[in-house]
C-alpha cells in the first residue's frame, strides 16, 4: 500500500536498535497493510466469521512474523490485534495469542521462503476442496488469469492446487504442509479440505494478488459447474 510507506517506523528503529532484518519492511508497515487487506478480503466474503489469518515476515534471521491474533473479525482489524512471533510461535510483541494455524504460517515461511502468507475461508475453496478431495488436488489450466501467479507467462500453464485433509492437530498438519511444499515445488498455494486456501508470495502484495487470482479461478470453476463433475 502506498500510504503505508509514510507511516512512522517502530520505536526500536527510531532509537537506532538494529536487528538482523533482511526485509526492509517494518512491523508497523506490515501490520498497516494487513489491516487494509483484511477489510478487502472480508468485503469479498473470503474471511467471514473471524475465519482466516494473515502474516508477513518481518525478519528472516531470526525468523519473525507479524500475524493476526486468534478469533478476530478480519473486516475490522486494529494494529494492536497483531502479534510478532518467533520461529517457535512464541509471542515476542503484542497481546493475545496466535491462531493455532500459526504453525502452518511458519511451515510455509520456512518451506518456500515466503515473505507473506495469507489464509482465506471462501465458499469456493470450501466447495472445491470437498468435491475434489479424492483426486488430491485441483488442476487449473487454460485461464488467462493464471498469468497473475508469479512466474506464469501463459494461460496454458497448468497450476496444481493440492488438497490436504483437514486436521485440528497443527503439529501433524504442519508436517504435511512442509512435505507438500517439498514434494510439489513451484505451487502457489494449497487447500485444506472443506476448510480454505493458503497462498503466499515474496511480499504482501504478491501474496494478495495470489489470493485474488486463486479465489477468482476457484469461483469460476464452481460457477461453471466443475464442482459437480468431480
Ligand atoms: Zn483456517
Amino acid at each position: 500500500m502506498k500510504t503505508a510507506k509514510a507511516r512512522s517506523r517502530p520505536l526500536s528503529a527510531r532509537r537506532g536498535i538494529r536487528t538482523a532484518r533482511t526485509d526492509s519492511r517494518t512491523y508497523s508497515d506490515a501490520v498497516a497493510d494487513l489491516v487494509e487487506m483484511g477489510k478487502g478480503f472480508y468485503a469479498r466474503g473470503w474471511v467471514l466469521g473471524t475465519s482466516g489469518n494473515f502474516s508477513a515476515v518481518i525478519s528472516r534471521e531470526p525468523l519473525r512474523l507479524a500475524i493476526t491474533s486468534t478469533g478476530l473479525d478480519k473486516g475490522g482489524l486494529a494494529p494492536q490485534q497483531f502479534l510478532e512471533m518467533d520461529e517457535a510461535a512464541n509471542v515476542v510483541r503484542g497481546e493475545g495469542r496466535p491462531s493455532a494455524e500459526a504453525l502452518l504460517h511458519l511451515a510455509i515461511a520456512r518451506g518456500v521462503d515466503a515473505g507473506a502468507v495469507l489464509h482465506t475461508h471462501s465458499v469456493w475453496s470450501t466447495v472445491l476442496s470437498g468435491s475434489h478431495a479424492s483426486q488430491g488436488g485441483i488442476a487449473l489450466e487454460g485461464f488467462e488469469m493464471l498469468k497473475g501467479l508469479e512466474g506464469v507467462r501463459t494461460h496454458k500453464h497448468r497450476e496444481w492446487l493440492p488438497i490436504l485433509e483437514n486436521s485440528q492437530d497443527m503439529i501433524e498438519l504442519g508436517e504435511r504442509v512442509s512435505k507438500t511444499l517439498r514434494d510439489t515445488p513451484g505451487i502457489h498455494g494449497f487447500l485444506l479440505r472443506e476448510h480454505g486456501l493458503y497462498t503466499w508470495g515474496a511480499g504482501l502484495q504478491e501474496a494478495k494478488r495470489h489470493v485474488e487470482i486463486l479465489e477468482f479461478l476457484m469461483e469460476v470453476l464452481v460457477r461453471s459447474g466443475a464442482a459437480q463433475s468431480a
